[in-house]
């Protein structure tokens, strides 16, 4: 069973809620488009505790984003990020480069195929947004993956994920230069857009607030002149006392002053057209037979019955042209016959003229207007924007998700979200209403292109930022490995042969002389040092001899010691044994020494044991002759290959020396004299091989010199041809 490190299972949730809140708010940056930077958190625990406790951070703050967005869906993309940049950490693989990874590989298809089948949004607007969406999460990644560097103590957790491999500085120091770039880059590019499109926004606001006032002015002021010129018209042909046939002559003459009108027309009481211009229009006949009545018409009712100068609504003419038109009219008296009217002149306002008036607009590239009266028909709409004339203007406003201080307006697709134009309105004084529209979709590709390019430089610069970065890097990192290796190299080939190349900075000479300079002392020292060590270890080989010496030998007479006298008769045994030769023991011991002691005092008898040890030497010479202070007063000498029959000789010889010699003590005083008695056995060397069993022997003749009187030599040769004892 899998246990949980629940201080992990803590973190990556809390992390998950913080996410949460982040990604409530994501940052607004136009149109519709969004910063996320919620996601961030997830990165943080992807990095630092792997695949799986970054899934269940992500699952926790993507639900930010499903409230935010209201879409369900998005949040699969954000988890298998966090999968992915999990088990890439795992795989010693940093973060952002990862990331980039995932986006252009999975996140950025999957996410277009998504938008395709799931969102509303217009293709042309598609692969922006889904571009936007690997540069957010590259934003978010690098983000986090600076978040656990800079804080890097912050996060003390047992059992997080460690590099496998050691990083050379190589890769650390591009892959922070990458992070901090993209940050800084990438989000100064945003603002910096950012403000742009604001000013932007707000430069295209005022274009068309103003191009709404010029033109709803300019509309109005056409109006007012053929309102005017109806108005006069009518005072002045009011004045003039004129038949029928007068009427006729000087309507035409006014049409050819108002162009605006596509036909005027006076009416008597009843209605009847009594005159028309163009006439041809109408007909000769109908006017001269004043058989055409307009009494149903608007305009002659206002005009008649009101009294008023009158501009009606939109209308299809009937009759007398069949244009949409807008009629003016006005009542004309007969001066000092009646109060009442006596009929009305009207113009019919050729709605087209307004053409005139756009033309004067054109400075502003793509705006289109609208002209609708109080019934909300169309008057006049720019021909590029296909809305017929005479039609209900239809109108809803959209974009209500997109982030703008611009107004948005839909005219065809009133259901779409997406908005289709920007607008403004201008109230003219008659109650008609003018709109000023531009395209939406340009103004968002124009922004789209924007982001593009800013983002495509710099990705360039990031790009050329890496290679000089990784080309600084190795201007650091390569002499430095050369001067280690140079130097730690104890080949053939000498440091004192590379040289540092040009390029490097100044601080690595300096190092590479300081280096050279202390391996120089380095390598004088160690020959110092081994001077010194061998002056040492000859001193030590000499102090070694002697204390061999020491423990060989005997202090007072220089002789063997009993230990080392043992050794030899070892070696001795094996040179008499492997040639077959005879060998002596012999035991000495000064008879009466305690006497003498007792006598003549303590280094007396020591004196008297040095003279004896001298004696000894001198006499038995030979290199293969070992004699040895045994103990006390008593002598080992050992005889290897001595002639069998001169044995006792030879030993009495010596008794006898001893018996000469003469010892003044040192304290001076007398004389001293003395005597010694030898017990000795002499055999073949394969007598025995034990020291022991000789040394019973001598020792058991040595006794019997001593019972037979002392000053005595006594002999036993055992197993050697014609043996006997020999005392003498
Ligand atoms: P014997 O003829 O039977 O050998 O009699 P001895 O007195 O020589 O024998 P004993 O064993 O009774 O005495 C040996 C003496 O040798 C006793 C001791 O004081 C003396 N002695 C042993 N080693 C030393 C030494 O290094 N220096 C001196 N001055 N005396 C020693
Ligand atoms: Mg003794
Ligand atoms: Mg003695």
């Amino acid at each position: 069973m899998l246990k949980i490190n629940q201080q992990h299972l803590k973190l990556s949730v809390l992390l998950g809620i913080l996410g949460f809140i982040v990604n409530l708010y994501p940052i607004p940056l136009f149109g519709n488009v969004q910063l996320v930077l919620g996601n961030l958190f997830f990165v943080i625990i992807a990095i630092l505790l792997g695949p799986w406790f970054a899934l269940l951070c992500a699952a926790i703050s993507s639900m930010g984003l499903i409230i935010t967005w209201a879409s369900p869906h998005v949040f699969i993309f954000f988890c298998l990020e966090a999968l992915w940049l999990g088990f890439a950490r795992r795989r010693d693989i940093y973060a952002l480069y990862a990331d980039i990874g995932y986006w252009l590989l999975f996140g950025m298809p999957l996410f277009y195929l998504y938008a395709t089948i799931f969102s509303e949004l217009p293709q042309s607007h598609l692969s922006f947004i889904t571009l936007k969406q690997g540069i957010n999460g590259f934003i978010y990644t690098a983000l986090g993956s600076l978040a656990v560097t800079v804080f890097s103590g912050f996060w003390h957790l047992k059992g997080k994920v460690k590099d496998k491999k050691r990083r050379t500085f190589n890769a650390q120091i591009t892959y922070s230069f990458t992070l901090v770039l993209t940050i800084s880059l990438l989000s100064s590019a945003l603002i910096f857009n950012h403000q742009v499109i604001l000013k932007q926004q707000a430069s295209l606001k005022q274009n068309l607030h103003d191009s709404a006032i010029h033109l709803g002015q300019a509309t109005e002021a056409f109006l007012d002149t053929h309102k005017r010129a109806i108005d006069n018209a009518s005072h002045w042909l009011s004045l003039s006392q004129t038949d029928i046939q007068g009427w006729q002559a000087k309507l035409t003459k006014l049409h050819h002053s108002y162009s605006g009108f596509i036909t005027m027309l006076v009416t008597d009481d009843q209605a009847k057209i009594i005159a028309a211009t163009p006439i041809e229009q109408l007909g000769f006949e109908l006017v001269k037979n004043k058989s055409f009545s307009v009494k149903d018409r608007h305009y002659f009712q206002q005009a008649f019955h009101k009294e008023i100068t009158y501009v009606s609504p939109a209308f299809w003419g009937r009759g007398f042209g069949a244009d949409p038109i807008v009629a003016i009219s006005a009542p004309i008296y007969q001066k000092g016959v009646s109060e009442k009217p006596i009929g009305i002149i009207e113009g019919s306002l050729n709605l087209n003229g307004f053409i005139d008036i756009e033309q004067r607009n054109l400075v502003y590239e793509y705006q289109s207007m609208i002209l609708i009266d109080e019934n909300e028909r169309i008057i006049y709409a720019s021909k590029e924007l296909a809305l017929p004339v005479l039609s209900t203007f239809k109108s809803v406003e959209s974009g209500q998700k997109y982030k703008t201080s611009l107004q948005l307006i839909n005219l065809y697709d009133l259901k779409n979200p997406n908005p289709e134009f920007v607008y403004t309105n201008y109230q003219l004084n008659n109650g008609w209403e003018l709109y000023v529209v531009k395209p939406f979709s340009p103004l968002l590709q124009l922004l789209e292109t924007q982001y593009l390019t800013t983002f495509a430089i710099l990705l360039l610069s990031l790009v050329i930022t890496v290679i000089v970065t990784r080309v600084i890097s190795a201007r650091l990192t390569e002499p430095l490995t050369i001067i280690a290796n140079k130097f730690a190299d104890k080949g053939q080939r000498n440091a004192a042969d590379f040289h540092i190349d040009e390029e490097s900075p100044q601080e690595f000479l300096t190092l590479y002389q300081s280096i050279k300079k202390s391996k120089q002392e380095l390598v004088s020292y160690q020959l110092e040092l081994e001077e010194k060590v061998a002056i040492r270890t000859f001193e030590l080989e000499k102090a070694n001899i002697k204390l061999q010496s020491l423990a060989e030998k005997d202090d007072l007479t220089g002789l063997y010691n009993r230990r080392c006298a043992e050794s030899k008769f070892s070696t001795t045994y094996n040179l008499c044994l492997r040639s077959n030769e005879p060998m002596i023991v012999a035991i000495l011991d000064i008879d009466n020494f305690k006497g003498i002691n007792d006598t003549f005092g303590h280094l007396a008898g020591d004196e008297c044991l040095r003279m004896i040890a001298k004696c000894m030497k001198r006499f038995f010479k030979r290199d293969s002759d070992v004699i040895a202070r045994y103990g006390g007063e008593e002598f080992l000498i050992i005889l290897p290959m001595t002639n069998t029959d001169m044995v006792e000789e030879h030993l009495n010889e010596f008794r006898t020396k001893v018996k000469e010699l003469v010892i003044h003590p040192p304290q001076g005083g007398e004389d001293i004299m003395m005597t010694v008695s030898i017990g000795a056995i002499m055999a073949q060397a394969s007598y025995s091989k034990n020291l022991e069993e000789w040394f019973k022997q001598a020792d058991l003749n040595l006794y019997q010199a001593k019972n037979q009187g002392r000053d005595k030599v006594i002999v036993t040769k055992p197993l050697l041809p014609n043996s006997a004892n020999f005392i003498s």
